[in-house]
């Protein structure tokens, strides 16, 4: 079983309007509004694969229970500790072939609702075979909460896999207990090595191979379009995908992870983890809607997916 974890959920607002008129009043007629968040996105995706699966985090007050009443509709099992702040609004404009994103930073926590998210995580590594941990840190938390996670599951026969980025990255990596897995894309990999790696064979190695990974079973760096390039344990892989017609791409490191933490829970051969993790992105940025994914054409894709030793 796969437990997700977002720490910092949204209701996802998008707004399509002809033109943004700046500093006038702008109409819109076609407002959507869903449950956001990047570990909602790959628990969908794990829904929509039919993994088994609870979607679990922090949220509250009246969108903390809208986000809840979606999950509900979409039968994702979730487990949240609610607290008396209220979840986010993340506002998308959609406008002349532009999106214009307003992002609140959302509630700030303080130390006891982080303890308590201690205390319900404990429980739930109990019952997970995989954990997913995606997105950024409320605030309040600080940078090493994800590490402090990954210090609870000592001992358990848990996987965790890790998706986050700056600061909450480093720190994770930083820490006594490492993550099972880490999947940075190319930005996040140069961030966090302050460097401009050089995205061929030999520069992805170079990176890859650095201290700061030491302990970490599996570096997965996607590479939208170029696909992934990956280190498990000590060995290198390319993985390359076919062209493919995007719709929209947002999400799909979150379709990725969904798919490496099914093929990991399955307990499949590292090939086939991360061909399914490659179609899942895929199949991803063919939908116009983040976090979805067409099942029917899984098969389609997943065979046409390469993945070499290298
Ligand atoms: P993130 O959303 O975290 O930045 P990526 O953009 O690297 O992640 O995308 C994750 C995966 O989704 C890729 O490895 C690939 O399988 C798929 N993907 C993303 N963008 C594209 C694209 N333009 N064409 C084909 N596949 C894509």
């Amino acid at each position: 079983m796969i437990v997700t974890v977002t720490m910092n959920p949204s209701v996802d607002i998008s707004y399509p309007v002809d033109i943004l008129k700046i500093d006038d009043v702008n109409r819109v007629e076609n407002v959507s509004k869903t449950a956001g968040g990047k570990g909602l996105n790959v628990s969908r995706v794990i829904k929509q694969m039919d993994g088994e699966l609870i979607a679990s985090g922090i949220l509250g007050g009246s969108l903390g229970a809208y986000i809840i009443d979606q999950l509900n509709d979409e039968n994702v099992p979730n487990r949240f500790l609610k607290i008396d702040k209220e979840s986010r609004n993340c506002i998308a404009i959609l406008h002349e072939g532009n999106q214009t994103e307003i992002l609140e930073s959302g509630p700030t926590l303080d130390g006891g609702e982080g303890d308590r998210y201690f205390k319900l995580f404990e429980k739930l590594i109990e019952e997970a075979d995989v954990i997913t941990i995606s997105g950024s840190l409320p605030k309040g938390l600080s940078p090493n909460y994800y590490q402090r996670l990954l210090q609870k599951s000592h001992g358990k026969d848990v996987k965790i896999l890790v998706d986050t980025s700056g600061e909450a990255l480093k720190q994770t990596l930083l820490g006594d207990k490492k993550p099972f897995l880490i999947k940075p894309n190319t930005d996040e990999l140069n961030a966090l090595l302050e460097q401009e790696t050089t995205f061929d064979i030999k520069g992805l190695k170079e990176a890859l191979s650095n201290s700061l990974f030491d302990g970490v079973e599996a570096i997965v760096v996607s590479m939208g379009a170029d696909g992934a390039f990956a280190k498990i344990q000590d060995t290198f892989y390319k993985i390359s995908i076919p062209e493919i017609k995007v719709v929209n791409p947002v999400g799909s490191g979150d379709a990725t992870i969904a798919g490496l933490a099914m093929g990991i829970d399955q307990e499949l051969s590292w090939e086939e983890v991360l061909k399914i993790a490659m179609t899942t992105g895929m199949l991803n940025t063919m939908e116009e809607r983040t976090g979805r994914i067409n099942k029917a054409n899984f098969k389609e894709y997943f065979n046409q997916v390469k993945v070499e030793k290298i």
